[in-house]
């Protein structure tokens, strides 16, 4: 009687491995015929929820002298795009968009007397782990079995590639000395990436919560 159980778990074990092993295939197809491939993507986009090019989100917090600023943007507004990045070249723009947001004083512009400066900054996004691995694995270059991996895991890259919309977070620790005189935020984010077209601001500070929305033309937080 227990021979039953055990003849279903082997062949579950063979059809869960035939419908792998399909898939995989079916995978390799996709790869080739990229168009066919859509619906995929959809299904990624809604996973993600409000994943919109060209909006991102702001949020602010002010709390006694401590100013802290997420952003959440989709990847396209702030590299170009969103897969992950696998040239020199694609590489290079990624690396440059990390010093870029790095760089908070061209970003966010505060009043002077507020004596806000940046304690932090900490940068999230699948395309910037993509680019610290690659340097990683260029130190690791000796081992031939770990070579192979690399390839296996340099496959998976390119499915992302194919389906995936990814964002990048950036959040931003400042210190400001006269919070009094902090009246006023300049977002000059929007020159710096001008793919960014809007920015949906939720802002919490000692006077209560605001939302809106930014725009290069409208780059102005006000306290
Ligand atoms: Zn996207």
């Amino acid at each position: 009687m227990r021979l039953l159980p055990l003849v279903a778990g082997s062949l579950l074990t063979t059809l869960a491995f035939s419908l792998h092993a399909h898939n995989h295939d079916h995978h390799h197809h996709g790869h080739n015929g990229h168009d066919h491939d859509h619906g995929h993507k959809h299904e990624h986009g809604d996973s993600l929820g409000a994943h919109q090019h060209g909006v991102a989100n702001l949020n602010l917090v002010l709390e006694g002298s401590t100013l802290a600023i997420e952003l959440e943007s989709p990847a396209d507004n702030l590299v170009g795009f969103e897969y992950l990045p696998s040239t020199d070249a694609d590489k290079a723009k990624v690396r440059e968009v990390m010093a870029s947001l790095r760089q908070a004083d061209t970003l966010f512009q505060f009043p002077a007397a507020a004596g806000c400066s940046l304690d932090q900054v900490e940068l999230q996004s699948p395309l910037f782990s993509a680019v610290e691995h690659s340097h990683k694995h260029d130190h690791d270059h000796g081992h031939a079995h770990k070579h192979k991996h690399d390839h296996d895991h340099d496959h998976d890259h390119k499915h992302d590639h194919d389906h995936a919309h990814n964002d990048i977070e950036a959040h931003y620790h400042f210190t400001c000395t006269n919070v009094a005189a902090l009246n006023q935020i300049e977002l000059k984010l929007f020159e710096s990436f001008p793919r960014t077209e809007k920015l949906l601001l939720q802002a919490i500070t000692p006077t209560g919560q605001q939302g809106g929305e930014l725009s290069p033309a409208q780059n102005l937080i006000r306290f």
